[in-house]
């Protein structure tokens, strides 16, 4: 354990991320003048707690992917804190972040292009150990028991990333995420990749490893179904911001935010048909230039006059948090 790290009262969640904005810079010119920024997160809060599992849902460029690698500190925050198991991460200098790091790991989407194709299987989930001076004994059975225990045969460590189908390059990914002990794993459209069969049997090895090990999971994912099969708790993000939190019982049950009904609209159901009434129109805006008033009116079917000039606050309504005029008029 880092010396960063202080003991934190038991029921301290594990990660709460406070007001938490990132912020791309736009250069233009000879003189690469800052000319506006592209708003990727802008102003982000929740907790997490240990043992628990958040969802993150939304549609492909609404942040949740840059929130997922500021939490890993690839991205730098531009405002706002994070603070992990009681110490702020956009405090820590590098080394400081390095030992912290080995207690937040990532699984990402593609497996084949973030797994070493010139590296064995041994290699791969060992690495970290490696680096972090952690390998006791043989690295052989390092490697045999981390794939056993995403439920591959030991004969695999010899064998190349190519060599494997991707519902098993994902369970390699897993494994080398496991090898750290870690407390959080951010799991970025971590199945999104997979047949729905093989999303099942990865989606029930990450709940079997959450009982085993403890473990608390950041799900990111376009697919408001497949998060509804692990997530306790949703966050529902739009342009930068969370439009609707939740438990995820809750949200799939009685969706409150425009948007959120929108994305249980597109969930394909028995038959293949869709519920096309509340079924999102148009592409989002850039975050560069969000609209003004809800960031989602032009695309909202209950949009009403006050959304087009004023920003609705978050409020809380039947246990959930909800940013949206139509609640604030009740
Ligand atoms: Fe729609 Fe208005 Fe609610 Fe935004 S605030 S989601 S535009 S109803």
């Amino acid at each position: 354990m880092p010396e960063t790290r202080k003991p934190t009262p038991v029921k301290a969640p594990l990660l709460e991320v406070r007001d938490l904005k990132t912020w791309f810079p736009i250069k233009r010119g000879l003189f690469s003048i800052t000319d506006g920024y592209v708003r990727a997160v802008d102003g982000i809060s929740f907790v997490l707690d240990r043992n628990e599992t958040l969802g993150l849902v939304g549609e492909s460029g609404c942040g949740k992917t840059t929130l997922g690698r500021t939490l890993l500190g690839l991205e730098q925050a531009t405002a706002g804190d994070i603070v992990f198991d009681g110490v702020s991460i956009p405090t820590l200098g590098r080394r400081q972040m390095n030992r912290l790091r080995r207690h937040i790991q990532v699984v990402f989407q593609d497996p084949l292009s973030s797994l070493n194709p010139r590296m064995n299987v041994m290699d791969i989930v060992t690495e970290g150990l490696v680096q972090f001076g952690m390998v006791e004994g043989s690295k052989q059975e390092h490697a045999a028991r981390l794939l056993g225990e995403v439920g591959m045969n030991r004969d695999a460590i010899y064998r190349w990333p190519h060599e494997f189908s991707g519902g098993q390059r994902q369970r390699i990914s897993i494994a080398r995420a496991l090898s750290l002990k870690p407390d959080l794993i951010i799991c970025d459209e971590a199945v999104s990749a997979l047949d729905v069969s093989v999303q099942a049997q990865v989606i029930n090895l990450f709940l079997k490893l959450q009982k085993d090990h403890r473990l608390s999971y950041l799900f990111i994912s376009h697919d408001l179904s497949v998060v509804s099969n692990i997530a306790d708790r949703v966050a529902v993000m739009y342009l930068g911001q969370i439009v609707e939190f939740g438990n995820t019982a809750d949200i799939v049950r009685n969706p409150l935010h425009p948007y959120t009904r929108a994305l249980i609209a597109a969930v394909p159901v028995a038959g293949g048909k869709h519920i096309a009434s509340d079924a999102v129109r148009g592409e989002p805006p850039s975050p560069a230039s969000p609209p003004e008033g809800c960031r989602f009116h032009p695309r909202c079917p209950e949009v009403m006059p006050v959304c087009r000039h004023t920003a609705p606050n978050v409020m809380e309504k039947d246990g959930h948090q909800v940013m949206c005029h139509l609640y604030s008029q009740a």
